[in-house]
């Protein structure tokens, strides 16, 4: 079969004919859906290095693919209760299955990582940008009849923001609450969707880009320009309170301080984009009791609940589709920044 591999550190993946995988005991075997290529699949094979891959047991090499949707072909020994053609999105993180966290569906926050093989389904092992994928029986989460194809993103680009706004609802219950969303790109349109079905707050959506905006506006945030007056332009929208969660999906030295700036006393300020800009915190600047953190992917009991809002039509990531045989241009693009929608490669198009 076919797949996009990445071989070695520091080199951009290739495509390549593999062996399709059978499945082992626990595990089933499913026929990929839909595949959608992130943003930390380029840092893993641009950015890391011999070291930062050991750590992160994201080690060439394996096919990619931490985002994956297909349909039941073959169960492995000992799994039952799967029909073949029956659709499921795959939940990523690996972990050791067995300590506290793990059996609590939080396989993203493994206490035991340092021993694990893998960090995630096509981080690591081999995830689902090929013609067919094997997964982890418990690590699948059924979609119904709703479509497979364009699920494909939210178990990464749902599951993140979702994760981050439910740790976060303590500080949004209640009527008169403001939420902040700033970068609105394919995570920060989802998250506004997700605002919007599970809390009653007024959604405030920055960016620098007019279009981005304008999404978010069609969604019912109320946009504002990322410029010098973000700050000022967002406290007056809350009536110089400040807003209650605000949610960083860029993750930038300047992002995190507008977030800051524009939290209300006792608000939650949670850094989800990966960028690695440094925070300051102090007594004075700070309103007090600010809490500020980090959130990394979700578990799989919110991935499940991510499907049935999908289901029910309240999230729909926007999304480009690729054949197999394109699958390297998608990656080419999102390194170029050329992607306005989450590409999704499609093994089986046309079929
Ligand atoms: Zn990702
Ligand atoms: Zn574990």
């Amino acid at each position: 079969m076919k797949a996009v591999v990445f071989k070695k550190i520091k080199t951009f993946p290739s495509l390549e004919e593999v062996e399709k995988p059978t499945p082992g005991p626990g595990e089933v075997l499913l026929k990929v859906a839909g595949a959608g290529c992130c943003h930390s699949d380029v840092s893993v094979f641009q950015e890391y290095d011999e070291a930062l891959a050991k750590h992160e047991h994201t080690e060439p090499s394996f096919i990619l693919g931490h985002e994956t949707s297909g349909w039941v072909e073959e169960v492995g020994q000992g799994v039952t209760g799967f029909k073949k053609g029956d659709a499921y999105l795959i939940y990523g993180p690996t972990g050791c299955g067995h300590c506290a966290r793990c059996v609590a569906g939080e396989e993203n926050y493994c206490e035991n990582t340092a021993t694990n093989e893998s960090l995630a389904m096509g981080l690591g092992r081999d995830g689902g940008m090929a013609e067919y994928v094997v997964a982890p029986a418990r690590n699948l989460v059924p979609l119904g009849d709703a479509d497979p194809i364009n699920a494909a993103p939210l178990a990464d680009a749902a599951l993140t923001p979702y994760h981050a706004i439910k740790a976060a609802l303590p500080h949004l219950q209640g009527g008169g609450k403001y939420a902040l969303v700033i970068g609105l790109g394919g995570l920060g349109q989802i998250a506004i969707q997700i605002l919007s079905a599970i809390t009653g707050a007024t959604i405030i959506a920055t960016d620098m880009k007019p279009e981005a905006i304008a999404k978010a506006e069609e969604k019912g945030a109320i946009g504002v320009k990322s410029d010098e007056h973000e700050v000022e332009n967002i406290l007056k929208i809350t009536g110089g309170r400040g807003v209650d969660a605000a949610f960083d999906f860029v993750g930038i030295a300047p992002t995190i301080a507008a977030a800051q700036a524009a939290a209300a006393i006792g608000s939650r300020v949670t850094i989800v984009g990966i960028a690695g800009g440094k925070a300051s915190y102090d007594w004075f600047t700070n309103s007090w009791e600010q809490e500020l953190t980090s959130v990394y992917w979700g578990s799989l009991p919110e991935l499940h609940e991510v499907a049935a809002l999908y289901e029910k039509g309240l999230i729909t990531p926007e999304i480009e589709t690729y054949s197999m045989d394109n699958a390297l241009d998608a990656y080419h693009k999102l390194v170029d920044g050329k992607l306005s929608k989450r590409a999704v490669v499609v093994p089986h198009m046309g079929e």
